[in-house]
Formats: C-alpha cells, structure tokens, sequence
C-alpha cells in the first residue's frame, strides 16, 4: 500500500503536560489509528540542547517522553517511537536546509524571538537552526502530516517554504506538509499568560500529576470577583474557561460563563470540578505508565523497532537529495 507518512515530536524538556497532549499527542493518537499513514513520533534530543538542560540527565528525559507517549496510548503496532539523535541523516539533511534559506525569514520567527527573550544568555546558533533542523525532520521522511499545536504552525509554514524554494532550486523531490491540528491546539498557561509550557515555571499540569497536585495547581490560578458585564475573553479567567471547555465540554463552560454575567461564578466549585474532570482523564494514562515503567527492556526494543524503520527512509531521502544537489 502506498502509504502517507506522519511526522512529530517533543522536546526531552521534562515530562508531559496537558498542552501537549492535547495540542499534539492527541493528534498522534487519532492518526495512528489510520491505517493509511505511516506514523513517526519522535522525541527530538537534538532541539533539547539549544536550551539549557543537564547533559548527566538527558538520558533519563529522554526515557520520560518515551514513557508518556506509550502512557498516552501510543501503540508500537501503529506508530514508530524514534530518538531523534539516533538517526544522523536529521543534521546532515538540515544543513543542506539551511544552504538555501534565509537568515532574515528565521529571524522573524516568534518561537525564536520568544526562546531569546527566556535564555537571553544562551543565545547559541543552534537555537537560531532550531527551524531549519525541524524542516529537516519533517522532510527526512517525506512527512505529509504534521500533527502539532498552535505555536509550531509558522515552523511548518517555514517547512513549506523549504520545499518549494528545494524543489524550484534542485527539482522535485519533496511535497509540502501540512500541520494537523487538534481541539487543544493551544493550552493556556495557568498563570495567566501564555501557553502552557514545560519550560515557564508554574505554567503546566504534568500527565502524571495526582489529584491533590492538579487541585493545588489550579488553586494557585489567579481569579477575579466571578462576576461581570461579560465573560473575560483573555487573561486568567479566559484560560480557566478554556480548560473547563476542553476537560469538560462546551456546554458546561457556556453554563458558567452565563453564570459569570448573572448570579456570580463560585471558582472554588469550578475547579473542583476541573481537577476531578482532569484527573478522570490522565487516571488511565497513568496506569499505563506504571506498566510500561516496569518493562524498561520492552521500551528499548520499541525504541530499536524505530529506529531501524526510521534509518531506512532517511537514508533513501538523504540519496535523492544528495543527487539532486549534486553532490551524490
Ligand atoms: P514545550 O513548549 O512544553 O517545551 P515542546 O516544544 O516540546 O513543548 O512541544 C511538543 C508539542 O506540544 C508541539 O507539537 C507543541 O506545539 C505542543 N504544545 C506545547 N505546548 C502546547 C500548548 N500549551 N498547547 C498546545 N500544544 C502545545
């Protein structure tokens, strides 16, 4: 069957949260499902190290990413579990990337303008590459979908550009991917601001989190009186709706935002419902975990599985590629 080839991953930052799974692990899953994609779930260690992280710990977060994407369903039946550093072809295929591309484009980039802003001390060029390696990623395997949240879409859009700029310079050998979004596709932080991320402090509930810590995280999100001539559209309040809409459907978050303009919201009850809500859904997620922490030789072989089905495809496109650069 000529199947069409998926393509994604995280970051070896720290366990999961819930923006990821909702915004991507979500989208791995539905896809996985389809028996008309070849699916590639990748923990890219490579982008890790252009923020500062503990060399002595990689290992270990790397095994983190892998555990929770089985915990979340991810079935080594349906998908390849790839380490991204495994397969050499990445750097080698983003530095002839990165002949073509514009210093300039990448430096509009918001993620890059952001990353700078949070390390203002670690700005190293691999951060600035980080775009151009993640195009790599992509096109290493042909990928035509791309399921990611909200904050990597100009990536792809970068992604997109590559190709045709690729093809129009060498010839036709890659086709344009495209992002596949989920419902979740950007999970609000709990502070207040921005997105839920791994690397803001105080901003994540982890997939691993019991339901004392999910109800002490969501008591630290700030409030207001509950009570006003409409309902928040941004900031703290906004985000709290959000999650209330994404654990517990639209219908409940219509009904307190209703609330908020007539008899007053009660936040205490709300994110007692939250928690509980969340917790419902991260109870089956952690039991898998469990098991598969327990069979750490049956996570090595998954990750070997990957790795050899991976190498195949990135060799065969780092061929083409060569030829078509002249340089095979
Ligand atoms: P983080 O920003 O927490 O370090 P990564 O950069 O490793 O996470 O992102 C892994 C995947 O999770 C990406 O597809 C990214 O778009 C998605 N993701 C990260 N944070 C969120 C969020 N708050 N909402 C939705 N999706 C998110």
């Amino acid at each position: 069957m000529n199947q069409k080839r998926v393509f994604s991953g995280t970051r070896p930052t720290g366990r999961l949260h819930l923006g990821n799974y909702l915004g991507a692990v979500k989208g791995y899953l539905a896809l996985q499902e389809r028996n008309d994609l070849d699916c590639i779930y990748c923990v890219v260690d490579l982008h890790g190290i252009t923020t500062p992280y503990e060399p002595d710990k990689m290992q270990a977060q790397i095994k983190e990413v892998v555990l929770d994407y089985l915990a979340c369903g991810l079935d080594p039946k349906k998908c390849h579990l790839l380490v991204q550093s495994q397969v050499p072809e990445h750097t080698e295929l983003a530095y002839f990337l990165s002949t073509i591309y514009p210093v300039s484009r990448v430096e509009q980039l918001p993620t890059y303008k952001e990353k700078k802003k949070e390390n203002p001390d670690y700005i190293n060029v691999g951060l600035f590459y980080y775009p151009i390696l993640m195009a790599a990623d992509i096109l290493l395997y042909k990928a035509n979908l791309v399921p990611v949240g909200k904050d990597q879409l100009p990536h792809i859009e970068l992604a997109r550009e590559v190709v045709r700029k690729f093809n129009q310079m060498f010839g036709q050998v890659f086709s344009e991917p495209q992002a596949f979004e989920t419902k979740g596709t950007y999970v609000p932080s709990l502070t207040g601001s921005g997105k839920m991320s791994k690397s803001t402090e105080s901003s994540f509930i982890l997939l691993t989190d019991d339901l004392k810590t999910i109800k002490e995280k969501l008591a630290k999100m700030p409030t207001d009186m509950g009570k006003g001539e409409a309902a928040p559209k941004e900031g703290p309040i906004a985000n709290l709706f959000t999650l209330v809409s994404l654990f517990m459907g639209d219908k409940v978050v219509k009904d307190y935002q209703k609330q908020y303009i007539t008899s007053g919201v009660k936040y205490s009850q709300l994110k007692e419902e939250l928690a509980k809500a969340i917790f419902d859904e991260l109870k089956p997620i952690q039991a898998r975990r469990l098991k598969y922490e327990k069979q750490p030789e049956v996570v090595t072989q998954i990750l070997g599985e990957g790795r050899e089905h991976c190498s195949k495809i990135a060799q065969q496109t780092l061929l083409e590629v060569k030829k078509a650069m002249g340089l095979a």
